[in-house]
């Protein structure tokens, strides 16, 4: 993809498409956004949130980073990108969903179990993978059969995404509001081969087709 592409496709962008939202936009620069949901997914450039959800500009405030990562509350961490993000959306714009959504094939996941980040100039995405090292334990506890790679990533991903939602949980600000009920969490695994998701059911423990029915 060259540069010129995507210079025809903001100009294509600004004739079709903004105008439909243009008026919103303009109030938005006096009052400030109002977002509704936080989602927080894989920098992976195959998940396109707003794409594949019809999200439209100004509905939704977004985290993507390496595996969909969320650190657990930690003051004494500096340069937390994420956790800033969280504290912006959840403190300051006051969000009352939030979706933690990985999804299939994730490279992220692959790497806790694959990866080869002895380099130097790998530092920081070894360190951020090892933060998740619990999980890839977890993973390889869990799945019977770890010689199945496939299967094992796929519990990799699932078991991530449950880890994340506890990690969002271990915000003072979140706590709050799952208690008081102002807030809502969802886990979701996006499949990136045919767009199906499935959500995180906390009665059952297990992942369940995100449809109508099985959402009360
Ligand atoms: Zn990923």
């Amino acid at each position: 993809m060259n540069l010129e592409k995507l210079i025809k496709a903001n100009k294509k962008f600004r004739r079709d498409i903004l105008p439909k939202y243009e008026k919103k936009l303009k109030k938005s620069t006096m009052y400030g956004q109002k977002p509704e949901i936080l989602f927080i997914s894989c920098s992976d450039s195959r998940v396109n949130p707003e794409l594949m959800m019809g999200i439209k500009p100004g509905e939704m405030f977004s985290i993507r980073n390496v595996g969909n990562f969320v650190p657990k509350y930690d003051t004494s961490a500096t340069l937390n990108s994420t956790a800033s993000a969280i504290e912006f959306g959840i403190n300051i714009l006051k969000l009352k969903q939030i979706i933690i959504c990985g999804h299939s094939y994730c490279g992220a996941c692959q790497g806790l179990h694959e990866g080869n980040f002895e380099d130097e100039s790998l530092a920081h995405l070894k360190a951020w993978l090892e933060s998740a090292k619990d999980i890839k334990e977890k993973a390889l506890e869990e799945t019977k059969n770890a010689d199945d790679k496939h299967l094992l990533y796929t519990n990799t991903e699932k078991i991530s995404i449950v880890a994340q939602m506890q990690n969002l949980k271990t915000f003072p600000q979140i706590q709050k509001g799952l208690e008081d009920e102002s807030l809502q969490i969802h886990a979701w695994y996006y499949h990136i081969e045919n767009g199906k998701i499935e959500f995180y059911c906390e009665e059952e423990k297990k992942f369940k087709p995100l449809n109508r029915k099985n959402i009360k």
